[in-house]
């Protein structure tokens, strides 16, 4: 029987570890996660621990270190990359991973190196403590998340499929939460599904000309038009099975005091991270036409940023913004389509997931999510691959603005707690 674990050690070990890796700039673009591969390398290397490295792109590379029997392997998924910041915002050096107040800060301790820290230490650990296993554990840090994947796991898919064979994976989509509603009931949420990004760039071109006679074909008018008909299409309200088990989750925890359909189509007027969750929505995010005061223009641009539910039909929505739109002048580029997918929410991993926040958190909850961002999983459940977010720290609700924000952090207390519930939710599932 190994002796237990010194939490207060390992705490010390991880925080150094996740201030270092902070201060690693892998801000995408251009990313240069090579250099968060060449130190991971350093600590896996450190423990014994074999790994191999792809690159992807010059300066881009990838990660993946395996134990245990590689059939229906549980894969630990993170990436590397962070989104670029404002530095006049923040209060602190972005990528000084500083130590205060209890806290780690700096860009990607939310999303995700600390979590790639939590994931980092739940497979070294389990590497020191030989802790003989019945199935297989993956490490994966990917790069390129936050662009879309194309140097990251879309990249994987192609050269290195072998990479993504495994059973179940474990990923960002949804932290624990505490502090909502008022309460302070720990809430570890799962995510089976999220929404799919569908990127769509509208262009139309005209009959340039002098700015003093107009003549009645100006493309620049011609998409002012038609987007106004894309912001005045109003998309129907649709709570998903997950989002209906999500919210009588959160009723239960006394962190909403919403029940039944009718009133979470009431609760979502008033909250947009609501309705995210239960409709498509479109982002009109980039507008380029013109040269000159003075200059009709030949050519005008715009991109919208859609996100449709995990259940929606590309081809079938893109059909739908045609007849809106309802001009052949506008011509609608597809920028990336990717298939929803949705794994089982009832399965051994939400199961032992529930034992063990039940064993070493007192008075927590398991919620069911959707996730509203997309993460890699995506590629994985497309695949058939089960894929679940599942970040076990409790976050404030204030420090979730850190995340692609200002004054991004993670205390220390978080860091312990993640890799304590992690540890244990994977040696459950994997230990013979
Ligand atoms: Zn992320």
């Amino acid at each position: 029987m190994p002796t237990s674990i010194d939490w207060e050690s390992v705490t010390r070990e991880a925080t150094v570890l996740l201030q270092e890796y902070v201060r690693i700039d892998t801000s995408n673009p251009p990313g240069n996660e090579a250099k968060a591969v060449e130190w991971l390398g350093q600590v896996l290397a450190a423990e014994g621990i074999a790994f191999e490295t792809a690159e992807s792109a010059p300066g881009r590379s990838n990660l993946i270190a395996r134990m245990g029997p590689p059939a229906d392997a549980v894969c630990l998924l993170n990436h590397t990359d962070v989104v670029p910041v404002e530095r006049e915002y923040w209060n602190r050096d972005p990528f000084g991973g500083e130590l205060a107040d209890g806290f780690v800060y700096g860009r990607g301790t939310l999303d995700m190196k600390g979590m790639g820290i939590i994931e980092l230490l739940t497979f070294v650990l389990l590497k020191r403590r030989g802790v003989a296993l019945r199935r297989g554990i993956i490490f994966l840090a990917a790069a390129d998340e936050e662009a879309g994947s194309a140097y990251g796991v879309s990249w994987i898919e192609k050269h290195r499929p072998e990479w993504l064979a495994c059973g179940l994976v474990i990923n960002e989509g949804a932290y624990g939460l505490t502090g909502i509603g008022g309460r302070d009931t720990p809430l570890f949420q799962i995510a089976p599904s999220e929404k799919v990004p569908f990127w769509l760039q509208l262009t139309v071109r005209g009959r340039p000309g002098h700015g003093s006679v107009p003549h009645g074909d100006n493309c620049a008018e011609h998409l002012v038009r038609a987007l106004d008909r894309v912001a005045g299409w109003t998309q129907e309200l649709r709570p998903t099975p997950l989002m209906l088990a999500h919210v009588e989750a959160m009723n239960a925890a006394g962190a909403m005091s919403t029940s039944g359909v009718a009133d979470i189509l009431k609760a979502a007027e008033r909250s947009p991270a609501l309705r995210a969750r239960i409709s498509n929505t479109i982002s009109l995010t980039t507008m380029n036409t013109g040269i000159k005061v003075n200059v009709i223009p030949a050519v005008a641009t715009a991109t919208l940023d859609c996100r449709l539910l995990p259940d929606v039909d590309p081809d079938g929505f893109l059909a739908e913004l045609k007849r809106v739109i309802d001009d052949d002048r506008v011509t609608i580029e597809v920028l990336n389509r990717f298939e929803g997918g949705e794994s089982p929410l009832e399965s051994e991993f939400a199961r032992v997931v529930r034992e063990v926040v039940a064993d070493m958190v007192e008075g927590s909850q398991v919620v069911p999510e959707l996730t509203s961002g997309f993460t890699d999983s995506r590629i994985y459940r497309s695949r058939g691959v089960p894929a679940y977010g599942f970040v076990p720290c409790l976050v404030q609700p204030e420090d979730l603005a850190g995340v692609h924000g200002h004054n991004e952090r993670l205390s220390v207390d978080n860091l312990r707690l993640g890799i304590q519930v992690l540890y244990e939710v994977v040696r459950r599932l994997c230990a013979a």
